[in-house]
């Protein structure tokens, strides 16, 4: 083996015709064999199969001349380019190149003939191509009578070259099909050979926009493979954890009958569904990795202390982790009034602790004494260990990083997987929980607890921000609390800190018969945590506020929510600190004031959170304003992306693929290896890291 790459791979090596050089670059493309060329496929196509004559060509589109030249020179200024003229006989055309080769130069000379590929522009010399694909020519020489593949490349890899490359690979790669000819005949695709040279060599006769737009049955195919290998190696993923050891936690309901029959309140239908599901897992030898999703006040928190219990009653550590100090406390502070009449302590991790303090907790969670520990990301940090941790709960896990997630779960005995159970109000839209976080189990809370009344939205522009004033008063006078959250300051953490101090000095000032706090991230922890226990217990009535709020927090006299330059928050903040009120009896308020003029997103997106209330319509709109991009990027495991396939435009194949997956990994392993080996090679591993 030569060097490797840090994807396990070498770069191509025994190719005909590609030395180092090449290979080295050709590794860039993520072209390591020449079975990666196959799945090289055309970024778009162009048409070469007209010419235009020069007088007629449009400004701005891309167009083919062909036509003598006469003159052609290398000129200094304004700097070294190769200028060239060519004539038709409708007109003249200049053409520019600001890096050429002497061959270029060659090709170039006067009294050739030449077909020129590019955009024509007005210029400085008149009508130009600036570096158009040059090919000299015979008089009278054939048009090509099919589209031309243009292929994503890498500075020093031409389209020529490419294209040579991957015509040899054509002609050498086996080009099998482990795809069964019924199941591409029910649904209506071509072969793979088929495809990959319908995609490579379009016929004369192909649909230009449909292989344009990648809706031609060669792409659709082409697709679906693709989204099939996603659900064989999803499915393999699933199928190793369950082969990984985990302490087995069997119900014996003896503390979590404790709690139930000590809450204030008997839990939801949902909320019941999900604890089963999760008691099951935690029976089970093997490691449970299940999401636990519900909109926000759904009641998320009580179901994983219940499964904490689980374990503790088995005699294993469980640990709770939470993406900021003050839900991290509130989530302490939960479970402590909880669990402390049943005689449980809990550890509680965070920055803002006295080190003496800790240090007694730490070494009572290292000796097994104490079983469960609540915490921000301190949790994981070095000097915590918990020899017997079976169960790590990770709430709001979109906040966290994959490998955040991953070195909680490493916090229990070698050889032992802790079960993970992670929480969040980001309701995955079904597309991606059937692809992307296809490996996990879902519980879904899909119902709120009784007593809450709706939240009314209400969208005001900026020139009413003294009615909006008015209106804090009046419900604050009236025995509630109202968050006052700043505008959102991107660009400057500083700008956002005195937004937030001159918002807070504002309202101050306007309501002096009120007490108004202020939070923001860069009040030392003990600070905030004192900011919100004045809230909590209603010695604030305004909490003017930074989006630290925006997750978790849970104060439910709070009825008004003012949220200024809605415009610039993102569909899921909106919804995640609307959900900061709705939580008591009292009808609730939600003031989105924004700022004119609104861009077409702005206003898309305000329109969403002004007509839904519901968090998994409001997501599945987000991936239609976003895209899966910013989904995907918290997903569980490295599964491999997608690069064909379109998670809105091709949803149709995704139970297909998923139905063949199951169905070859069961009754023919080699072919599902061999799909594997095609499209993902060696690499598996490092993309489920
Ligand atoms: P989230 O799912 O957003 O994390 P929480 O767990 O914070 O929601 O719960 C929101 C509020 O609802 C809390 O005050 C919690 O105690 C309360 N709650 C949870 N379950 C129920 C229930 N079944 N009936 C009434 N109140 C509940
Ligand atoms: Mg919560």
């Amino acid at each position: 083996m030569g060097s490797r790459e840090p994807g396990g791979r070498s770069p191509a090596q025994g190719w005909p015709g590609v030395g180092g050089q090449l290979a080295g670059r050709l590794a860039r493309l993520d072209l390591y064999r020449q079975e990666d060329l196959i799945l090289h496929l055309p970024l778009r196509y162009e048409d070469e199969t007209r010419l235009t004559p020069i007088a007629d060509a449009r400004h701005g589109f891309p167009a083919q001349i062909e036509g003598e030249v006469v003159s052609c020179e290398v000129t200094l200024r304004p700097r070294r380019q190769l200028v060239a003229r060519v004539r038709d006989a409708s007109g003249t055309l200049v053409a520019r190149w600001l890096n050429f080769y002497p061959s270029q130069q060659k090709q170039l000379s006067v009294g050739r003939s030449v077909r020129l590929f590019g955009e024509v522009r007005g210029g400085f010399f008149g009508d130009e191509m600036v570096h158009p694909r040059l090919r000299p020519v015979e008089p009278g020489e054939a048009l090509p009578d099919a589209l031309t593949p243009v292929y994503p490349t890498t500075a020093g890899v031409g389209q020529a070259t490419l294209r040579k490359l991957i015509d040899l690979a054509l002609r050498t790669v086996a080009l099998d099909d482990p795809i069964p000819p019924a199941v591409c005949s029910r649904l209506g695709l071509p072969g793979f050979a088929e495809a990959v040279r319908a995609l490579h060599h379009p016929a004369p006769d192909a649909d230009p926009a449909a292989l344009e737009n990648r809706e031609h049955p060669a792409w659709r195919r082409i697709k679906f493979e693709e989204l099939l290998v996603q659900q064989l190696s999803l499915r393999r993923a699933y199928n190793a954890r369950r082969a990984l050891g985990a302490a087995s936690l069997p119900p014996r309901r003896q503390l979590t009958q404790a709690l139930l029959s000590q809450l204030a309140f008997s839990l939801t239908g949902a909320q019941q569904r999900a604890v089963a599901e999760i008691s099951a897992d935690l029976a089970a030898a093997h490691p449970m990795q299940r999401l636990l999703q519900g909109d926000v006040g759904s009641g998320k928190t009580v179901v994983a202390a219940l499964a904490m219990l689980q374990a503790a009653e088995n005699g294993w550590q469980a640990a709770l982790m939470a993406p900021t100090e003050i839900l991290a406390e509130q989530h302490y502070r939960k479970l402590h009034d909880w669990l402390a009449p049943l005689g449980i302590e809990v550890a509680w991790l965070s920055g803002s602790r006295k080190k003496r303090e800790r240090e007694a907790e730490l070494a009572r969670l290292h000796g097994g004494e104490l079983l469960l520990a609540v915490g921000t990301h301190a949790l994981i940090e070095d000097p915590v260990a918990m020899p017997k941790l079976a169960l790590a709960v990770v709430d709001e896990q979109h906040r966290f990083g994959v490998r955040q997630r991953l070195a909680l779960r490493e916090k229990g005995q070698a050889g032992q997987r802790p079960h993970m159970l992670m929480m969040s109000a980001t309701p995955i839209p079904r597309t991606l929980a059937m692809t992307h976080y296809a490996d996990l189990d879902v519980s879904v809370l899909d119902e709120l607890p009784p007593g809450r009344t709706p939240i009314r939205t209400r969208l005001v522009s900026d020139g009413r921000r003294d009615e909006v004033v008015g209106r804090v008063r009046d419900a604050c006078l009236g025995g509630r609390q109202a968050y006052w959250v700043c505008p959102l300051i991107e660009e400057s953490e500083a700008l956002q800190l005195q937004t937030a101090v001159d918002t807070f000095e504002m309202l101050s000032a306007d309501l002096p018969e009120l007490n108004v706090g202020l939070i923001h991230g860069r009040l030392k922890a003990d600070e905030k945590a004192a900011t919100m226990a004045a809230f909590a217990a209603g010695d604030l009535q305004v909490l003017v506020a930074t989006t630290v709020i925006e997750v978790g927090v849970d104060v439910p006299n709070a009825s008004l929510m003012v949220i200024e330059h809605a415009e610039r928050f993102g569909l899921a903040q909106l919804h995640q600190l609307r959900g900061r009120v709705g939580r008591g009896t009292a009808e609730s308020v939600c003031i989105l004031i924004y700022a004119q003029p609104l861009s077409e997103t702005a206003r898309a997106r305000l329109k969403v959170i002004y007509e839904q209330t519901d968090g998994f319509a409001i997501a599945s709109e987000d991936l239609h304003i976003r895209g899966p991009g910013e989904f995907v990027g918290a997903r569980q495991s490295g599964v491999p992306l997608l690069r064909f396939a379109s998670l809105e435009e091709d949803d149709d194949l995704i139970e297909p693929a998923r139905a063949l997956a199951e169905r070859m990994l069961a009754r023919e392993p080699k072919l599902a290896e061999r799909l594997l080996t095609r499209w993902v090679g060696g690499r598996e591993g490092l993309l489920r890291a």
